[in-house]
């Protein structure tokens, strides 16, 4: 009680928390959801924050800090395993866990700060997969029906970094996440030709999982793409906005100044969004407002220094998007939630 958001937030931002619980025991979920239902309301969840922009002014509803660990392993038929994580647990540890155990699947999404019961939420990805890839099931608190219910891959809306969970937000808590992998100390193919050229093999090969982990830190640590536990980087959400989709007209207008473009898994062709902030001008290290910078290393990674407020930060995401539709008509979305209201911002998720 009484805590605040920015000690719970990697951009450490955001006021108080009314009512702030943090949930370790799976056990207690009856009890605990009961009594937040009856006496609080509907609450927001929190993991390890990494991806959410919290109000300087907090949030007056209740908050729940999914802190629940555990993994519990499953015979799956065609060689295959079934772990039911807990959705507290570091999305980090359980892919070291999956590694020494030689179960293949979650390798490429290695040095992705949070944990296992967000990566849901926004189908957490990178080089070319994503959560929703591996995933049987997940149990779910649903906060209309006030059940506990399973949910298979096909009713979550999955596609290209959203969910329905994404869409409507607060109305599921994501209790445990059950994912398939494959036992083999072999990693899925390579799909993505960055990954290659930093493994030095073509695309399609099968790299040991230690292999393959090593090299997504090792290309991720490159390009600013790690969390790094101090120093002037350390306060971020990693990418703040989404790779837009572009029409076939945008795509067209794209190539011929040379954007950088690529077709995601649900087919559609999208603009990268740091090439598209770089083209209008923005630049690795630039100041953008007061306490708010490009990253040393990218400049879609907005970092956040001395002095900086969430209504600054903000403030920031919506006049970079402007500068970007004024120039090329293209649209970016911010990719942090939300959690309280912002000063000023009416229209994040839409920008004009
Ligand atoms: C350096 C860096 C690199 C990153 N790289 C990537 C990347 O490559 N790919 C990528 O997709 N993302 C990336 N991210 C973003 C982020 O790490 C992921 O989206 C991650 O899955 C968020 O996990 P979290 O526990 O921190 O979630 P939080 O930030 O705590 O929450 C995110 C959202 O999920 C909701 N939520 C959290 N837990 C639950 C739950 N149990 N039930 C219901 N709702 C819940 C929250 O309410 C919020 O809306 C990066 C972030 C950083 C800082």
């Amino acid at each position: 009680m009484g805590e605040h958001l920015a000690d719970h937030t990697t951009l450490r931002l955001g006021g108080p928390a009314d009512w702030l619980l943090t949930h370790t025991d799976p056990m207690a979920w009856p009890d605990i959801s009961h009594a937040v239902a009856r006496q609080h309301g509907i609450p927001m969840v929190l993991g390890h924050g990494s991806n959410i922009l919290a109000a300087d002014a907090g949030y007056p509803g209740p908050v729940i800090r999914m802190a629940t660990q555990g993994i519990t392993a499953r015979s799956a038929p065609e060689n295959k395993v079934d772990l039911t994580v807990q959705a507290g647990h570091s999305l980090a540890e359980l892919i070291d866990f999956t590694v020494a155990e030689g179960l293949s699947g979650l390798e490429y999404l290695a040095g992705i700060p949070g944990t296992i019961g967000a990566a849901p939420i926004q189908n957490t990805g990178a080089y070319g997969r994503q959560i929703s890839d591996t995933l049987v099931s997940l149990t779910v608190h649903d906060w209309l029906t006030r059940e506990v219910v399973h949910l298979l891959p096909r009713q979550c809306g999955f596609g290209y970094r959203t969910s329905s969970f994404k869409v409507y937000p607060a109305r599921w808590t994501i209790l445990e996440v059950t994912l398939r992998l494959r036992r083999s100390d072999r990693a899925s193919p390579v799909t993505y030709q960055h990954l290659a050229d930093a493994l030095g093999v073509p695309l399609g090969t099968t790299p040991l999982l230690a292999t393959a982990t090593e090299a997504v830190m090792v290309n991720r640590r490159e390009r600013g793409l790690t969390l790094p536990s101090s120093g002037p980087d350390a306060r971020q959400v990693g990418s703040v906005f989404l790779n837009p989709p572009l029409t076939p007209r945008q795509a067209e207008a794209l190539r011929a100044v040379g954007g950088a473009l690529h077709q995601t898994a649900d087919g559609v062709v999208r603009g990268s969004a740091g090439w598209l902030l770089q083209h209008v001008g923005y630049s690795p290290g630039q100041v953008l407002a007061p306490g708010v910078y490009c990253s040393d290393l990218r400049a879609l990674t907005l970092v956040a220094r001395e002095g900086v407020t969430a209504t600054t930060f903000a403030a920031t995401l919506q006049k970079l998007a402007a500068h970007v539709r004024a120039v090329t008509k293209i649209r970016l979305c911010p990719e942090p939630a939300m959690l309280g209201v912002i000063e000023g911002d009416t229209s994040l998720a839409a920008v004009p």
